[in-house]
């Protein structure tokens, strides 16, 4: 008897974990299946390290890349290295996770149907930035390191977003990356790294200041080029004299930021800095970006008014402060920012990009008050000339970096033309002035990006 039920308890037993084994797979299965189609070793979808199973164009359905047979780039020289942070290299070096995220749809590939569209050239994607403006970035670019971004606030589209240093895929330079020149040549600047932001930061203490404090705008400081505080001084560009809100956002007065960031303390700055999501990462398209970092904890009065500045431990990632901008534009919300416009078979359909909220992340007054005061900037210190046609609000930033570099330039804003929703993110690295370095770029890509959208 005893025999009988020990035999049947190890049958019950095998039972139990053959059954969980088949779950276990079916899970698997159903959360998995497609990267196993997609897996680096098939074939059929990739050729050598990267996604070779389809076309990928622009906005205007110009070829970035043909990756059908042999992945072969865009015919012009300049678009290749404007978009290969976006397309990924014949090597593996530089990955493209919003082209590798819509494989199973190039592919043409579900759980129901497995490869059901798969007819050997694969499918097409189309991406939502613009040949044409990403050729404007790169050459406004120049020799010089960073990222200039663009996205539409209303509908999420990205139409602009060139990281440098950068090489043409099919004209392979011998790189070194100990060499200054090609440092973090992989990266793409826009989604993986964070910046000091400097100035373009007070727009964050700024919102807490006018969401919190009674008549903000009214609020005085004086600035005498120093302020001491305990645990050291902060160090103005000039001497403001008694100066009120607007006049020290749009002379950047180091002095009056010191005070006020006094004033908020640092708790509400720290939450405003969560409400936000100033250094939460954006996801869209397969890609995550990098985290920022905002961190006052033990901090003397000094360093939480460098904080306040932008300094510190601040850091931002470009498409989160891009999305940002798009916030305050938006009155207090925007549209997520995107990359990838559709992806499919072709025959089949497949993925389409859906508009999504960010969520209401700032009141809409406040917004309205931070819009303005950013359209003083531009008007009495940018200058408009430099953006013909256009309506910019924005905030120049001369951020610090320590070492024998020179300050990386920052530049953030949006246009708040109802036919140019675009907002913008603008860094050089190791270059100087903010405003001086980033404007003559800015101007040039909102320049492209109008007649763009003139053309479309
Ligand atoms: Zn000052």
């Amino acid at each position: 008897m005893n025999r009988v039920a020990n035999r049947s308890s190890i049958a019950l037993l095998l039972a139990v974990i053959l059954l969980g084994g088949m779950c276990l797979f079916l899970a698997e299965y159903l959360l998995n299946a497609g990267d196993w189609v997609i897996f680096e070793g098939n074939p059929h979808v990739y050729n050598g390290v990267n996604i070779g199973c389809g076309v990928i164009t622009d906005r205007s359905g110009e070829v970035l890349l043909s990756a059908t047979e042999k992945r072969s780039y865009a015919d012009d020289a300049s678009l290749r290295k404007a978009t290969i942070h976006w397309l990924g290299d014949r090597y593996g070096y530089i990955s493209a996770p919003a082209v590798t995220h819509y494989a199973p749809d190039m592919a043409g590939f579900d759980l129901l149907n497995g490869l059901y569209g798969y007819s050997g050239t694969g499918g097409e994607a189309e991406m939502t930035i613009s040949g044409e403006v990403q050729r404007a970035a790169l050459e406004a670019m120049g020799k010089k390191k960073g990222t200039v971004a663009v996205y539409n606030y209303r509908t999420g589209e990205i139409l602009c977003a060139v990281s440098t240093p950068t090489y043409d895929p099919d004209n392979v330079p011998d790189i070194d990356e100990d060499d200054e020149k090609y440092e973090g040549i992989y990266l793409n600047r826009f989604t993986q790294t964070t910046y000091v932001p400097g100035s373009v930061f007070k727009l964050v203490t700024t919102a807490a200041a006018l969401d919190t404090l009674k008549n903000a705008e009214d609020i005085e400081f004086r600035c005498d080029g120093v302020y001491e505080m305990s645990g050291g001084k902060v160090k103005c560009t000039g001497e403001h004299g008694t100066i009120d809100l607007k006049k020290a956002l749009q002379k950047s007065c180091n002095c009056y930021f010191a005070q006020l960031t006094e004033v908020l303390g640092a708790d509400t700055l720290e939450k405003y800095v969560n409400k936000l999501q100033i250094t939460e990462p954006v996801r869209f398209d397969g890609i995550t970006t990098a985290r920022g970092s905002f961190s006052v904890e033990g901090a003397s009065a000094q360093q939480l008014a460098w904080a306040g500045i932008g300094q510190y431990l601040d850091t931002v990632n470009p498409c989160r402060y891009m999305t940002f901008m798009g916030v305050i534009a938006g009155g207090g919300e925007a549209a997520q920012p995107y990359i990838v416009a559709s992806a499919g078979t072709g025959m089949f359909g497949g993925y389409e990009a859906q508009k999504s909220s960010t969520g209401r992340l700032l009141d809409k007054d406040t917004a309205a008050a931070l819009a303005k005061l950013m359209r003083n900037n531009v008007k009495k210190q940018y200058g408009d000339d430099n953006f013909p046609g256009l309506t910019v609000c924005a905030k120049s930033g001369t951020a610090e970096v320590g070492g024998d570099k020179k300050p990386n330039a920052t530049f953030a804003g949006f246009c708040a033309d109802e036919e140019y929703p675009l907002a913008f993110f603008v860094a050089v690295e190791d270059a100087g002035a903010g405003a001086k370095t980033c404007v003559p770029i800015l101007s040039e890509v909102l320049a492209a990006c109008k007649e763009m959208m003139d053309s479309e």
